[in-house]
């Protein structure tokens, strides 16, 4: 796994610095200078025309809904964005780059000046800076396995050429492979809630590059750098992070230099490979994309971008946190998705005691989607089925105990509650007399306990409340046996 072990001690005396680049695939119907289809998984090369193929005479047109979306990003992440920004050309040769440049934007991109705050280990918010989100095209891609003969031959599918991709540039700003991997999280929520991107990192709708060198503590100089490439999940980026840091340390402690190189991620090996010695920008010759006017953005189309703006996931976690009373944890998970969440507040409103809803919800419903291995989407009781549940027990119709059976229920015959609860209708004790018999039962059996209740300690009246709920088998009526053990017990 990581490189011949380096002492903590070692490692300690050395600070990271990573930079992260980060491709996002745009959620258009078309591709971004033509009106091909912009769609995974289709057969290859069939998606494709002049344009996108960079054949002789064809013009670029830019697709305005492409736009739309990366100004959207933009302002999502916390950017300045330029009234007037320019694409260019990269120059480079590689067979799934038929035009043999990619329009991009260089120095002056769409968007500049962004952050993100992601959370560090002792819990406080640090900002990590974005330096850059620029729009440009994908490249097609070359297939080098699945053929018969994949061992002697590559084949190439230009289906993904021309792609509206945004670049999005962090500052150098992380530190270890922890602040990394919250803030490619952080990023991928932001951006789904925006709705500009799917974000498959499966399809190749967010891909991953990062930036990583070492210097000693307090040194003011970056040292030389690796770029590590191809690394398709949140969790390898963190593992590759950590062997190349411990790599880079071991090649200075042993009296080596870290060469400036492009590394491949071995998520089989669990290490990265040097693959070519890092391009410059000069190397790329990029100059101002003559087939495309400067793209103008309008104050007043920008004002309009930030008022489509959904609330934004660190937002609305504090707002949650509040409203319905939750852990940091717990907002997490209602917020999770964009849906989720939108889900789960429109049902909330319309219970009795949104809170309950939320409760519910995280404790009865997500244990068991858990132990069932079930996606929130798969629950067999639906938002509507929880409310009416958290209203049943908030107007003491049924108990939390009766609760938990109908529930248990619901998941073993894939029913929502409401079936469910028409059909068992639960029974419940009212009968005060029948209750105050199992009280005193109770209070008779337990008379330690009601010792301490009377030398002060009167929380412990919830262990008789519990003790003959238990007794009743979860039937009797909540409220009114609450208000008997006290009675009870005072008397
Ligand atoms: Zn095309």
């Amino acid at each position: 796994m990581a490189t011949a072990a380096i002492s903590p001690d070692i490692l300690a005396k050395y600070e990271p610095v990573i930079g992260l680049e980060v491709h996002v695939q745009l959620l258009t119907a078309t591709k971004i200078f033509c009106g091909c289809a912009n769609r995974f998984g289709a057969e290859p090369n069939t998606n494709v025309c002049a344009v996108c193929l960079g054949l002789p005479g064809a013009l670029p047109v830019l697709n305005e809904k492409a736009v739309e979306l990366a100004a959207l990003a933009a302002l999502a992440l916390n950017c300045e964005v330029r009234e007037r920004s320019i694409f260019a050309r990269k120059n480079y040769f590689y067979p799934d780059l038929p035009k043999g440049y990619q329009i991009s934007q260089y120095d002056k991109p769409i968007a500049e000046h962004g952050w993100i705050d992601v959370p560090t280990e002792d819990g406080s918010m640090k900002r990590i800076g974005i330096t850059r989100l620029h729009m440009e095209e994908d490249a097609g891609k070359s297939l080098h396995e699945g053929f018969a003969n994949s061992a002697t031959r590559t084949y190439l599918d230009l289906n993904r050429c021309g792609t509206p991709l945004i670049e999005i540039v962090s500052e150098p700003d992380i530190r270890t492979s922890d602040e990394a991997f919250e803030y490619l999280t952080r990023l991928k929520e932001i951006l789904l809630y925006t709705g500009v991107s799917d974000c498959n990192m499966e399809e190749g709708s967010l891909r991953c590059d990062a930036n990583v060198s070492v210097r000693l503590k307090g040194a003011e100089r970056f040292g030389a750098k690796a770029e590590v490439k191809n690394v398709n999940s949140f969790r390898f980026i963190r593992a590759a992070l950590e062997y190349e840091i411990e790599r880079q340390v071991e090649v200075i402690e042993s009296g080596g230099q870290v060469v400036q190189e492009t590394r491949l991620y071995n998520a089989n090996e669990g290490r990265t490979d040097s693959m070519r010695s890092k391009e410059q920008a000069h190397d790329y010759r990029y100059f101002p994309e003559p087939d495309l006017p400067p793209l103008l953005l309008s104050q007043e189309f920008l004002e309009r971008k930030r008022a489509e703006l959904p609330e934004m996931p660190e937002a609305r976690r504090k707002r949650m946190i509040a409203e319905y009373d939750l852990s940091e944890q717990d907002a997490r998970t209602l917020t999770a998705s964009r849906q989720f969440a939108d889900r789960f507040e429109a049902a909330a409103k319309t219970a009795r005691n949104p809170r309950r809803v939320a409760n519910l919800l995280l404790s009865e419903v997500a244990g068991r989607l858990k132990a069932l291995n079930l996606e929130p989407e798969q629950s067999p009781v639906s938002m509507s089925g929880i409310v009416q549940a958290a209203d049943l027990l908030e107007e003491n119709k049924i108990s939390s105990r009766q609760l938990k059976q109908l529930f248990d229920i619901c998941f073993e015959k894939g029913e929502d509650f409401g079936a469910v609860y028409e059909r068992e209708k639960p029974q419940q004790i009212t009968d005060s007399a029948a209750i105050e018999k199992l009280i005193d039962e109770v209070i008779t059996a337990n008379p330690g306990q009601l010792e301490q209740y009377r030398a002060g300690k009167t929380t412990i009246a919830g262990f008789f409340v519990g003790q003959v709920m238990r007794a009743s088998k979860g039937q009797a009526n909540p409220a009114l046996l609450n208000q008997l053990v006290i009675k009870k017990l005072g008397s």
